[in-house]
């Protein structure tokens, strides 16, 4: 289980690796952006590193120029949908207990519809 090795049971991993089907909205050599495929928002897109970090701190701490360039491509995203001039939130759930469903880091673009504060 070494930090950003692919993980044989990491559906975002299979994703990364074209095994599991996904509306790909953006992709560069680090970083891949698809649909979610229950949106909570009318935009409601997942940013993820093609390497496998379980959450947002592992990979900040041990790629932080991955971490950047992960922000970075979730702004050229939102950028695409629109949302510049509206806004938008990028949610990283950490922990089961935060609702954390899936242990490959992903940032939650969320936008389109006003938003809550605080969240839920
Ligand atoms: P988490 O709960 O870990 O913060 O977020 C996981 C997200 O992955 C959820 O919003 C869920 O809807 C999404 N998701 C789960 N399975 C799939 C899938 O097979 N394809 C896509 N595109 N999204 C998924
Ligand atoms: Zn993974």
């Amino acid at each position: 289980m070494a930090a950003g090795e692919p993980e044989a049971d990491c559906l975002f991993c299979k994703i990364v690796a074209g095994d599991v089907p996904a509306t790909v909205v953006r992709e560069t050599k680090d970083v891949i952006a698809f649909a979610d495929i229950n949106p909570q928002a009318p935009v409601h897109i997942l940013v993820i590193p093609r390497a496998h970090y379980q959450n947002a701190g592992e990979l900040g701490v041990i790629e932080p120029e991955l971490a950047g360039t992960l922000l970075a491509e979730a702004a050229a995203v939102a950028a695409d949908e629109g949302l510049d001039e509206n806004g938008y939130r990028l949610v990283f759930n950490t922990g089961a207990g935060a609702g954390q469903t899936v242990f490959h880091v992903h940032a939650h673009l969320l936008g389109g519809r006003g938003l809550n504060w605080p969240p839920g």
